[in-house]
């Protein structure tokens, strides 16, 4: 979750009860469908191929076809070039082009028809940012198959300062409370930890060593106590929103340097915000992208998020009676983003909002100038919040990727080969080459040509289960259903 103030006791159990209620009033995900058997075939044939088997391409390959057995590829090959098993089910894939499934660096898991929202808009894969046994359990049922879903990565509980900013999170003061913290997550067998804004530079490097002392990745928020150069040199594997990056690269006579460290603590956050876009210094940036490469740092922007997050009551009004996409969003959710209900948003004037927004604008530089510098970006959305939309914001943040600067094909890069070389899966999904698991998404136009086209889904495989337009309808139509909007 991104945060833009921190909450009053009140609100942030309004927060709390509302995560509470979206948990307990969402219906099952679609039935059990255990992965197809080694000998259970499909050949996708004459399909254009965007492979990320290879360096850049400016257009797919023609006329490939894509043999599946199992869960995994077996065979890439010019079509009517590949021997074919008897009764293999064959999906004619002419005129269409075929890509590895999409990934979401950055999701929270509340709602499990989520899941299904993820698979109809062709991601195939997720990385959760905020875990608890919940998580636990749908990444083992997604594992073993008795559930459908994108494959599915999850951080612990939060550890944040004490209190901490999300009910539920792990509070430490200290490093060693720290160190047990990650210890214990560790153990419970999550995928990563996730450190955050009001953490103390003590605990906060501890809880990366303890990460690290157990091969797991630590990232998340640069905390408000910690420049952003010490956290990269001090071991964070991974940075959401680019937090940090605006008060580390402003002019040397900025406002905001000028302030003394108790004055930028008496300062209103948003008056904060202000001064450093003021102050900011975009001829910074290259020094700042620079250590990030030096410390092989990953950096998830999340534009969507911080975009929807301050935008005017006025227009989150608008989207609420005509966004197609509300169609899919339950009523808990639609409460949690109500702004009266969001404790981030409160006593926030539209002034503030758009000071905030401004800072926002800046996220296309930054990411433009970590592109050029050869830094590595993921792409995540950080959904379910405020007009965030579970799938289908994937879609919209490509785009913003290719707005600020990167080619259609690196921003699909971003959703596919580099969440595997994140999560050290690079042999296992994220490429359409044999061996690796059949992530697969079939779309009616070339998305190279324009970025939209990755919205115009034809199907979707996970894991070798091959789901058809009418099956992603299918789902599209339940989850209206399960949410009383048919
Ligand atoms: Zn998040």
């Amino acid at each position: 979750m991104t945060t833009t103030d921190a909450p009053g006791t009140r609100s942030a159990l309004l927060a709390a009860s509302s995560i509470v209620v979206l948990w307990l009033a969402s219906p099952e995900p679609t039935r059990p469908q255990p992965f197809p058997a080694d000998d259970a075939c499909t050949l996708f044939s004459g399909a254009a191929l965007i492979s990320f088997a290879g360096d850049e391409v400016d257009a797919p390959t023609p006329d490939q076809d894509v043999l599946v057995c199992g869960t995994r590829i077996r065979a890439v090959g010019p079509s009517g070039s590949l021997e074919v098993p008897e009764g293999a089910t064959r999906v004619d894939a002419s005129g269409k082009v075929l890509m590895p499934g999409l990934f979401d660096g950055h999701v929270h898991l509340f709602a499990p028809l989520d899941l299904d929202l993820n698979l109809a808009w062709g991601v195939t894969g997720v990385r959760n940012l905020f875990g608890n046994a919940f998580a636990l359990n749908t990444r083992a049922q997604i594992e073993q198959g008795a559930i459908v879903g994108p494959r599915f990565f999850t951080a612990g509980p939060i550890v944040d300062g004490d209190p901490p900013i999300w009910p539920g999170s792990d509070a430490v003061t200290t490093a060693e409370a720290a160190r047990e913290t990650v210890a214990k997550q560790a153990e419970a067998g999550y995928d990563f930890v996730k450190v955050y804004s009001l953490l103390r530079p003590d605990p906060f490097f501890a809880a990366i060593e303890a990460a690290h002392e157990r091969g797991l990745m630590a990232g998340g928020h640069v905390p408000g106590s910690v420049p952003l150069e010490d956290a990269t040199a001090r071991g964070m594997d991974f940075i959401e929103h680019l937090t940090g990056f605006l008060p580390a690269a402003q002019r040397d006579d900025s406002p905001y340097l000028a302030l003394t460290p108790d004055e930028r603590r008496a300062t209103d956050r948003y008056e904060i915000t202000r001064l450093q876009v003021e102050g900011f210094d975009p001829e910074k940036l290259p020094t700042v992208a620079g250590w990030m490469v030096e410390h092989g740092v990953w950096n998830i922007p999340t534009f969507v998020v911080i975009e929807r997050i301050t935008a005017s009551a006025a227009q989150k009004q608008e989207w609420v009676e005509t966004h197609p996409q509300m169609r899919y969003v339950s009523g808990p959710t639609l409460s949690f983003w109500n702004p009266n209900n969001d404790f981030r948003l409160q006593d926030v004037s539209e002034e503030q909002l758009a000071a905030r927004a401004r800072s926002a604008a800046l996220h296309a530089p930054i990411v433009k100038a970590l592109h050029e510098a050869g830094a590595e970006l993921m792409l995540g959305t950080d959904t379910p919040n405020p007009f965030v939309f579970p799938g289908y914001s994937v879609h919209e943040e490509l785009q913003r990727f290719v707005e600020a600067g990167l080619t259609p094909w690196q921003a699909l890069r971003a959703a596919t080969v580099q969440p595997a070389r994140f999560l050290g899966q690079e042999e296992v999904f994220g490429r359409v080459a044999p061996g690796l698991e059949a992530d697969l998404l079939l779309l009616d136009a070339n998305p190279l040509e324009a970025i939209e086209n990755t919205e115009r889904v034809a199907g979707v495989m996970t894991r070798g289960r091959w789901l058809d337009r009418a099956a992603l309808d299918a789902k599209l139509a339940a989850v209206a259903k399960a949410y009383g909007k048919e």
